[in-house]
Parts: C-alpha cells; sequence; structure tokens
C-alpha cells in the first residue's frame, strides 16, 4: 500500500490498526562512469517494490536525494547536506507521527544518510516513537559474504544490471586509479587512509583521490544480472521478516 496512492479516509483507516511505516532513502551521485547516478535511490526502492506484494505495512515515497557532499565535484551528483535532509526527513516522520505512525524502517541506499537519519531515530525515540536504518548493501555482506563490495563496485553494478538494462554501460567500466597520498598513506575508502594496517578517517572530495568515481575490491566487471537478482530478493526477504519481528515491539 503505497502513501501517495490512497485518500486521506484510507490514511485514517490505517493508522487506526497499524503504526509502521516504510520510507527508502536514496542519493543521486556519482558511481563510477558506467553505471547510473541513481544507484542509490534506485535499489532501495527496488527491494521495497519487491516487498510490496508481500506486507500491508504503509509505504511512504523514497526520498531521491540525500548527503554526498564528497561527490559534489562530479557533475550530475546533487547534495543536500546533512542539515537540509535531517529537515526534510524530520518534516516527514513527525507528520507521519501526527497521523499515528510510531514505527518507521528507513530502507536506505546510501552511507552518508546514516548521520542524519540516526538523529531522526534519536529525536523519534524521545517522542515515544521508534526509527530503524537498514543498509541493504551491508546487509547484502551478511547474507552472502561474497556479494560484499564498495561504492559503484560489483555489487552495486549487479543490483543496477538486475534494476534495468540501460542503468549499466559496460563499455565504460575500468580500474578507478585510486591516487594514494604517499608510498605508506594509501587511501582505502571515500574517508579513510591506511596506515601500517590502521584506518585512519578523514574527509576529502573524491575526485581527488579517483578520476573515476567508484571504489572497492569488487571490480564492476565482476557484476551480473543474477548476482543482482538473488541479492535484492534477499535483502527484500530479511527485510519483510524483520518487520514481522519489529512489529511485536513494544514503545
Ligand atoms: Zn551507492
Amino acid at each position: 500500500m503505497r502513501l501517495e496512492r490512497i485518500n486521506w479516509t484510507q490514511a485514517e483507516e490505517y493508522f487506526k490498526h497499524n503504526d509502521m511505516v516504510i520510507i527508502g532513502t536514496g542519493s543521486i551521485e556519482c558511481h563510477g562512469k558506467h553505471v547510473a547516478l541513481g544507484t542509490d535511490f534506485l535499489v532501495p526502492s527496488k527491494i521495497i517494490e519487491l516487498m510490496e506484494p508481500r506486507t500491508d505495512v504503509l509505504i511512504a515515497p523514497t526520498m531521491p536525494y540525500g548527503s554526498c557532499e564528497y561527490l559534489g565535484d562530479f557533475p550530475g551528483t546533487v547534495n543536500l547536506g546533512y542539515d537540509v535532509l535531517y529537515a526534510v526527513m524530520t518534516k516527514i516522520t513527525e507528520s507521519l507521527y501526527k497521523h499515528g505512525a510510531r514505527k518507521f524502517l528507513f530502507m536506505n541506499g546510501h552511507g552518508g544518510n546514516n548521520a542524519a537519519l540516526e538523529q531522526v531515530c534519536m529525536d523519534l525515540d524521545k517522542k515515544g516513537a521508534m526509527g530503524c536504518i537498514l543498509n541493504w548493501w551491508t546487509l547484502a555482506w551478511v547474507l552472502d559474504p561474497a556479494w560484499k563490495g564498495g561504492h559503484g563496485g560489483g555489487e552495486e553494478t549487479a543490483a543496477m544490471m538486475a534494476i534495468g538494462d540501460d542503468l549499466v554501460d559496460t563499455s565504460l567500466m575500468c580500474d578507478n586509479n585510486i591516487q594514494h597520498l604517499t608510498e605508506n598513506l594509501k587511501t582505502t575508502g571515500f574517508g579513510s587512509i591506511d596506515f601500517r594496517g590502521f584506518n585512519i578517517l578523514t574527509r576529502r572530495s573524491v575526485r581527488k583521490m579517483s578520476d573515476n568515481g567508484w571504489i572497492g575490491i569488487d571490480h564492476p566487471t565482476t557484476a551480473t544480472k543474477e548476482w543482482g537478482q538473488k541479492m535484492l530478493e534477499g535483502c527484500a526477504q530479511y527485510a519483510l521478516d524483520f518487520i514481522e519481528e519489529y512489529k511485536k515491539v513494544e514503545l
């Protein structure tokens, strides 16, 4: 059941008997040359689409934009930043809270959104409500360790192959040319550098460390549509099982 497809009397009826809402959260940002800017928006949207026929929980529209300042130098990336994302998600959850929502599940596609979403969860907690963030790509690593991947690597590329043939351009798949700071300071992620086996956190524009925009140990050329289909279905089923348990939580 989609919030945008029901009328207010149906919403009123829903919240008389239910208190949960699923909301997708994403980002429009560079994922390397070979895969679409909307990866972090389209993947959670697809997982929710797979869940829809198998759940009675109300689904609110997925938030397409997120917080991704470090990718902002790549054309097409749209960054709301922490403050705006936090403000928007606060308004959405406050509105739904007013109508009776108490449990929120954020099906999240982008790690940069976590800080704002965690604060929203904390705010909900203070009001006797609750929010949970399900980061689909880290869930996938638990479902099958072979699926573990980075940003725009095999994992996300496989997910996008399963969503649409036009979303991945295999002819643009290439190495990411990650730049290290010095011989001993290796770039290990968008926000981390390794020194003697320990990761030191940092934040820099990704364009300074890669001329491509993907990062990870899972080269995009390893992605297959079958991998993506299996992974998206696995995430959807896990989320459906989680929802049944989440329903039992007494606030
Ligand atoms: Zn992503």
